[in-house]
């Protein structure tokens, strides 16, 4: 029992449940109290949830009117810095304390007692006989490298029933065994030799462990191109770290880029880290989770929901590619990860590093005012240079309707073949056409659940909706009119490209990079290790490409349409716009062969084109900071989304009408409050959705008004109110 076990009777309890419970309810603390942080059963209505002990026991309840805490569970408690931060955020981003909790809890079995398991393990003998479903089973136990699993587990990924399992085990086959339940990881070894490092990168390297060995909270940009060499800098960051006795954790915004990156540290420390994502098993992430808590994993790589692991003594915190729109969680918690990756740091005296080629505004403004430190590495790693980029006015171009390569771009790739090189085409459009029209009455073909058109995949032979996932075979008739035959799809996307590409060059082999045509994150990662040994000529791909992968083959990149991007009124498109040519543009000539980067437009003269192609980043940063000031919209301003929800659009009107009268909470901050109109994505699985926006003066308390605001409404049935603190688009 730790110091601070108080045996006075009344304990805070923060519950996990569904229920929007906003604040710890209080219980009555057990014989001889409980630690702060302890998981506990207690009874909530006419159930038993489960619940942490968020503070110390009080006295002057009135014992007779509290309930019991009913049991304390034999796990460790969580830590103080972790309630804190999970505090924090909850406070921060207006979310009820236990969607918050669950955050931080969301490792399957966490609750069982450690000890040992049976595992499922790859024997030497051969089935009698073999079946399709053995030999599921005994593929998923080669793929996974003489791992074990639990039967369960085993079962599910083979997709057989347990029994299929078990009648291996006659035969020896498989083997089943008695297993600790969460073994350490392997120790990475800070020691081993890292690469010798440029002067840029030296000095870099120098003041970021300087910062990790100050043992307080700071942030860092490490700003350089793609390819300048920022990994193996912060990689030198996380040695310091571990040297401390301190663990680290680097974000990725992509899984299919951890393969590549477990690689690299493996080389440099000796040994893997541990994993955290959506491809980890469940029996690795209790591991990783326990571990996690007991100091025993020095390391960590993961996803963003990582953030919420109970880490003894977190020192480090880098995010990869900060400026990535994947960190920002937009269903169910709405929260941005890069945001709260520097609060926990700043509660737990860890150190942050924000790692871009391409920052976003806030970061950059947050350097240029000094509360950030910034690191620059200026040149590219060895002997290559950023592309050259240009643009091809496609106004000036003979282009045939239904084809998108233009005269051009197509001589550069031909000369690309010719040399033996690689070409790379990116347009951002899943699919085959983004829409399907009737030529005899003008219909679009729309989801029957979402405000968004289909899109046509033709691999998959489906229309399909990108917001809900929703398909549909490709109907004969149109739905509207009857007609046949005349449904035909309009505009490009990558299935549609690489038909062209197919036509264009026979002879080329061609390799589509699109998140919908890979079922495992595996398959992905897979074929980008192919391309990268040159197992493709032309490569066709939607953003995922523009994400840190190195293909050392690869001299040219055409973008296909550089305005996509630039449509719509939303005021980060600039930034957007900015930050995904500059990435995408960043792949070609990694290597020693000099790469270019040329970029289809329809208005070469736009500003942002302009700034892309000028390579005057900072001219860009600073005109676009300008313009949000001038607007006082983030990061000089805050704003906030109300997000309504429900079946139909007029009472969510109704609801934003009345939330419109009873603005006083929002005029006492200065406040103003835009809407109800409807939200960027504006109906989903069949509910509508319309937000109100409300802009604040920086210094505002704004979380505080919001929450006077909401806490009076009453909120009608079927109805939702989501708050989106720092939306992503305004
Ligand atoms: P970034 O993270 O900025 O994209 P990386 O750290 O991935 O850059 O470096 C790009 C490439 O250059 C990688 O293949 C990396 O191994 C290599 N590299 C970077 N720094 C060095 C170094 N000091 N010595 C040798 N190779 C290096
Ligand atoms: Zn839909």
């Amino acid at each position: 029992m730790s110091a601070d076990a108080a045996f006075a009777p009344g304990a805070p309890v923060a519950v996990l449940t569904a229920e929007p419970l906003g604040r710890p309810l209080d219980y009555r603390a057990p014989e001889g109290g409980c630690t702060p942080g302890a998981f506990v059963e207690v009874p909530l209505g006419p159930r038993r949830v489960l619940g942490v002990v968020w503070g110390p026991a009080l006295g002057g309840f009135d014992p007779a009117r509290l309930r019991g805490i009913a049991r304390v569970l034999d796990v460790a408690p969580m830590r103080e810095e972790l309630r804190a931060f999970l505090t924090r955020a909850a406070d921060y981003t207006l979310t009820p304390l236990p969607a918050m909790l669950r955050l931080a809890t969301r490792a399957p079995g966490l609750f069982e007692p450690p000890g040992t398991r049976r595992i499922f393990q790859l024997g030497s003998g051969t089935p009698d006989r073999m079946t399709d479903a053995r030999e599921r089973v005994l593929a998923v136990l080669r793929d996974h490298g003489g791992a074990g699993f639990v039967l369960g587990e085993l079962a599910t990924l083979a997709g057989v029933t347990p029994q299929v399992v078990k009648g291996l085990i006659a035969s020896g086959a498989v083997i089943e065994a008695e297993a600790p339940r969460d073994l350490p990881f392997p120790r990475l070894d800070p020691a081993l030799p890292g690469k010798a490092l440029s002067d840029d990168q030296a000095a870099g390297a120098e003041a970021l462990c300087a910062a990790v060995r100050s043992g307080r909270y700071g942030t860092t940009l490490l700003k350089g191109v793609t390819g300048s060499g920022k990994t193996e800098v912060y990689l030198e960051a996380v040695a310091e770290c571990l040297r401390l006795g301190r663990q680290a954790l680097v974000l990725l915004p992509e899984i299919a880029l951890t393969a590549e990156f477990l690689n690299r540290v493996e080389a440099r420390f000796g040994a893997r880290p541990g994993e955290w994502h959506s491809g980890v098993t469940q029996t690795e992430r209790r591991r990783l989770w326990r571990m996690a808590g007991e100091g025993a994993v020095g390391m960590v790589v993961g996803a963003r929901s990582a953030l919420f692991l109970p880490f003894r003594d977190l020192g480090l915190i880098v995010v990869d590619e900060e400026h990535d729109t994947s960190y920002k969680q937009e269903e169910g918690v709405l929260y941005h990860a890069r945001d709260m990756a520097v609060l926990r740091a700043s509660l737990t005296s860890a150190q942050v590093v924000l790692a871009s080629a391409t920052p976003s505004l806030e970061t950059w403004a947050n350097a240029e005012a000094g509360k950030y430190a910034r690191i620059d590495l200026t040149a590219r790693f060895g002997a290559s240079d950023l592309p050259e980029m240009r643009a091809i006015d496609l106004r000036a171009e003979a282009q045939e309707p239904g084809r998108w390569i233009s005269p051009t771009l197509r001589a550069e790739v031909t000369a690309r073949l010719a040399r033996g090189e690689q070409a790379m085409l990116f347009l951002n459009r899943r699919g085959y056409a983004p829409v399907t029209i009737c030529r005899a009455c003008g219909h679009q073909i729309g989801c029957a659940h979402c405000d968004a058109r289909l899109v046509e995949h033709r691999f998959l032979k489906r229309l399909v909706c990108h917001q809900c996932g929703d398909s549909q075979p490709i109907p004969l008739a149109c739905p509207s009119c009857g007609a046949e035959g005349k449904l035909a799809p309009v505009g490009p996307g990558v299935e549609r490209l690489a038909e062209e590409v197919a036509d264009r060059f026979p002879q080329a082999r061609v390799a589509v990079l699109s998140s919908d045509l890979f079922g495992s994150a595996r398959a992905l990662k897979e074929a980008i290790e192919d391309i990268a040994k040159g197992g493709a000529d032309i490569i066709i791909g939607t953003q995922i490409v523009a994400k840190g992968h190195n293909f050392p083959l690869l001299t040219l990149v055409g973008v296909i349409d550089a305005d996509l991007g630039l449509q719509g009124s939303d005021l980060r498109a600039a930034e957007r716009t900015f930050q995904l040519m500059r990435q995408v543009a960043g792949r070609a000539g990694r290597a020693e062969k000099p790469g270019v980067a040329l970029l289809q437009t329809h208005q070469p003269d736009h500003p942002v084109i302009r700034a892309i192609l000028g390579g005057d980043e900072e001219a860009f940063w600073r005109a676009e900071a300008a313009e949000r000031r001038a607007a006082a919209v983030p990061p000089f301003g805050r704003m906030a989304g109300i997000i309504l929800s429900g079946p139909d659009l007029q009472p969510l009107f109704d609801l934003g009408a009345e939330l419109a009268r009873r603005d006083a909470p929002l005029r006492r901050i200065g406040a103003e409050l835009y809407g109800p109109a409807p939200a960027p994505i504006a109906r989903v699985r069949g509910r509508h959705r319309v937000r109100m926006l409300i802009k604040a003066d920086k210094a505002a308390p704004l979380q505080t008004a919001i929450a006077d605001w909401l806490g009076q409404l009453r909120v009608p049935n079927g109805l939702r109110v989501a708050v989106d603190i720092d939306p992503q688009s305004f």
